[in-house]
């Protein structure tokens, strides 16, 4: 009896939505928007390609700068606020070297090896960039990039 009263219930909900939506049509611009916002910001970050740069790895110079740079601590971020508390030991391709993202400090990042295994060769999502570059304004030295570039050509 309680599950067909919910049923009822979501029932007049959805038909009150619906009538909304029939007499306001117009209300379905800014939900559109958002939707499409969120597809754009989920989809992975554009630039792979299949060539690659001829330098593999970061050397021990720039990986202790980036560890540096992160203030000794693993960059990864889970979803909501906590920030890894691990002392980074790799320095990661943010956008991965075998999808054409370039060997250079704009994309590398300061990761412990368990997030670094994590992550692994998974090209990132727009948000995962966004989210990135903005964090690092709260860590990265005065006058440091936070930009994260990876193709090819781009800037150091
Ligand atoms: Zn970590």
């Amino acid at each position: 009896m309680i599950e067909a009263s919910m049923l009822s219930g979501a029932l007049h909900v959805l038909e009150a939505v619906l009538d909304g939506i029939v007499q306001h049509p117009w209300l379905l611009v800014p939900v559109a928007a958002a939707l499409l916002v969120c597809v754009v910001l989920a989809s992975p970050a554009g630039g792979a390609c299949t060539s690659r740069d001829p330098r593999r790895g970061f050397s021990a110079a720039e990986r202790r700068a980036a560890f540096e740079r992160a203030g000794l601590r693993c960059e990864h971020k889970s979803i909501f606020w906590h920030r890894c508390t691990n002392t980074p030991t790799q320095g990661d391709h943010i956008f991965p070297w075998s999808r054409g993202g370039r060997t250079a400090m704009s994309n590398q990042q300061a990761l412990c090896p368990f997030h670094n295994s994590r992550k692994s060769g998974s090209v990132p999502t727009r948000m995962y960039i966004l989210r990135l570059q903005w964090r690092r304004r709260s860590y990265f030295p005065d006058g440091e990039s936070t930009r994260i570039q990876w193709r090819p050509g781009a800037a150091a």
